[in-house]
């Protein structure tokens, strides 16, 4: 049922509460279930405001992925809600949704996968990937689709005479930007950029994040972007969610969180980013993270990162650290204020000069 618009702010675009997704223990020994449920994600909230760029970081298996499948309805969430503001202005809750009625979301959010290879039938030419796209949705009349997958391609950087070529033909960049065409396709607002760049070289990534934002600029597209690739989310993002175990550890503006991360397990990414950019300087040393990530069906006590955190104490041990807000910003560590962590900042004029 759509409620009203006055219980949302204008800015957001999707509001995310308290999201959980359990998975059903794992298979054992001849195909018994052992162990407990897997709580991939565990009570998130956040939001995605209009014509931004967020960014979803943490390590693999930190449930970022799980996060965007509940998002586009591939996976329903065990319970929370996600609620979007529809472009009559309503807000419609996606999670009450029946799956007929959940379809008619699916122009409006897309997403481009990491794997252009794999996600682009190798059997098919790329006018019929784009254009059963644009069919299955009757964005065009058929008449119209081969003309509107050439004005695509050509969106995209493409030429349109590849409209009759096979994925096996072009470069992995290209490939990229055709999924990315085959997503424009339905004139989406929320696209989910699940790694889309993390299998590209460094120089067609760099072209390819430039597309991105062109394309942002030019439909008022917003994006989620999810990668493991810190230098990438820097580059691109507003906004960043750092995830840890299933569960939210930090949300800040990207700049104020590179320059200064109020968590621990931030600062530790950030510790691990290549600095090539003489303008930029990392403050301190390199941090080691000892351990695995967490199994989130055996997740620690207390603070989930506690394990693997130089500055956990007993509190750590037994009570879970609120998401809370601090200096504008969302930090889940009990120590949070007293910590002086190390970001990647600007270089002073001084040192550039040198
Ligand atoms: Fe580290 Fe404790 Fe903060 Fe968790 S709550 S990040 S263990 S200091």
């Amino acid at each position: 049922m759509s409620e009203n618009v006055l219980r949302h702010h204008p800015e957001r675009l999707l509001e995310v509460s308290d999201l959980t997704k359990v998975f059903p223990p794992r298979k054992g020994f001849l195909g018994r279930s052992s162990g407990p449920p897997v709580r991939a994600v565990d009570g998130i909230s956040f939001d995605i405001r209009s014509g931004e760029t967020l960014g979803l970081v943490g390590e693999s298996g930190c449930g970022k992925s799980t996060v965007t499948r509940c998002i586009l309805g591939i996976d329903p969430p065990t319970s929370g809600t996600i609620r979007y503001l529809e472009r009559n202005g309503q807000v419609e809750n996606l999670t009450s949704l029946s799956e007929t009625d959940r379809l008619r979301f699916c122009t409006d959010m897309r997403i481009v996968f990491q794997d252009p290879q794999a996600s682009l039938n190798p059997r098919m030419q790329v006018v019929d990937i784009v254009g059963e796209v644009l069919k299955v949705n009757r964005v065009v009349p058929r008449s119209e689709i081969e003309r509107h997958v050439r004005q695509l391609l050509i969106r995209v950087g493409l030429r349109p005479e590849y409209s009759h070529r096979y994925p096996h033909a072009f470069s992995g960049g290209e490939r990229q930007r055709v999924g990315i065409a085959r997503a424009l396709a339905t004139h989406p607002r929320l696209v989910v950029l699940d790694e889309a760049v993390s299998a590209l070289d460094v120089s067609v990534r760099a072209q390819t994040l430039n597309l991105l934002r062109d394309l942002q600029e030019e439909f008022g597209l917003t994006y989620l972007f999810v990668s493991h690739d810190l230098s990438v989310i820097e580059y691109i993002c507003d906004r960043v969610i750092v995830m840890y175990v299933g569960q939210i550890v930090e949300i800040a503006e990207s700049s104020e969180l590179f320059a200064r991360p109020l968590h621990p397990y931030t600062e530790a990414l950030l510790s691990a980013l290549p600095v090539p950019d003489p303008a930029y300087k990392r403050k301190g040393r390199r941090i080691h993270l000892s351990g695995e990530v967490a199994d989130p069906a055996y997740r620690p006590a207390g603070c989930s990162f506690h394990p693997r955190c130089r500055f956990a104490t007993e509190l750590c041990k037994e009570k879970v650290p609120p998401l809370r807000t601090l200096q504008g910003r969302s930090v889940a560590c009990h120590y949070a204020e007293e910590l002086t962590l190390q970001g990647v900042h600007p270089a002073p004029a001084e040192a550039q000069n040198a």
